[in-house]
């Protein structure tokens, strides 16, 4: 697995693949990867001939109070675990060769943006879709994989190749969970082995909300209040959202109706580490009021 720290070089690279018609999937990622990460590597190897992981903790979608500073990274790790699973390219580029002095350009998505993750953290999606943005006119792919865990980032960059024009299918891929639920993550490193036990209620949560649906129930804000109950019955937890919403376009309406599609948000901190995840579930035709 090369290791590629110049956009330049990474440009040639891509453009030379393209040359003898190799197809390139690109999954970005922040390091310090987990089954998650790799799974997703796993399926870049299945949908084009060459992978190129991105490792590139983006300090543009951390808020001043967020955790850059201190966001796990193990380079050695992350570039043996990244080369098994067969990532091809390693796109590792440092701050300044992102954002040099007198970078100027913000890409801000609508909407999308605004509501849930972008409530609780203003500025957080203007990162996201610029350094994606960079990050695919750095690596050029044909594809690119993201992970459901991060439900609002998937509709983001869906989003943003659209309004772009920017020629690339964006796959999504499930989240990969612990044996008690808890979805992985880089930042489940900050809990202890408590706290990863008690994170198992967020899936609990989620899974009964969808079993209300299942089982007939359409009213979001008594979906909500099925997750609020269970995240409400452990104290160390502080909810910043338990919500459902259309997963398309996350609208709210009073009322999910019959074939909609839904998702189920969740995002709170368990101690001083914040956590998201997230489920869909399509609202059955059966048991209609
Ligand atoms: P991150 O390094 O947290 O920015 O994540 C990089 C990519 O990995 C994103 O597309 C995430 O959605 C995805 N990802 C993170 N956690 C998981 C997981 N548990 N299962 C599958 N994909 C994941």
């Amino acid at each position: 697995m090369l290791v590629v720290k110049s956009i330049i070089e990474m440009q040639k690279i891509s453009h030379e693949l393209k040359k003898n018609g190799q197809t390139l999937a690109c999954v970005p990622t922040m390091g310090y990867l987990h089954n998650g990460h790799l799974s997703l590597i796993q399926k870049g190897k299945e949908l084009a001939d060459k992978v190129v992981t991105t490792l590139f903790v983006n300090p543009t979608q951390f808020a001043p109070n967020e955790d850059f500073a201190r966001y796990p990274r193990d380079f050695d790790k992350d570039y043996k675990n990244a080369k098994e699973a067969g990532s091809d390219y390693l796109f590792f580029p440092d701050v300044l060769e992102m954002y040099p002095i007198g970078f100027n350009t913000t890409i801000s998505i609508k909407h999308i943006s605004e509501k849930f993750e972008g409530e609780f953290r203003p500025g957080h999606f203007d990162g996201v879709a610029t350094v994606v943005a960079k990050l695919f006119n750095a690596t050029n792919p044909h594809i690119a994989i993201f992970g459901q865990k991060d439900y609002q980032q998937t509709l983001l960059v869906k989003r943003l190749v659209k309004d772009l024009n920017m020629p690339i299918d964006i796959f999504v891929a499930p989240t990969l969970r612990e044996s008690n639920g808890l979805a992985m993550s880089s930042r489940n490193t900050y809990l202890s082995n408590e706290d990863k036990n008690t994170a198992g209620i967020i899936f609990t949560a989620l899974e009964n909300a969808k079993l209300a649906i299942a089982n007939g129930e359409r009213s979001r804000k008594v979906i909500n209040a099925i997750m609020h109950k269970i995240l409400r019955s452990v104290p160390n937890v502080r909810l910043d959202y338990a919500a459902s919403a259309l997963a398309d376009s996350l609208e709210t309406p009073d009322i999910f109706l019959a074939g909609d599609n839904v998702v189920l948000l969740i995002a709170l901190y368990l101690g001083k580490t914040r956590l998201i995840d997230n489920s869909l579930i399509q609202v059955p035709y059966s048991n209609q009021n």
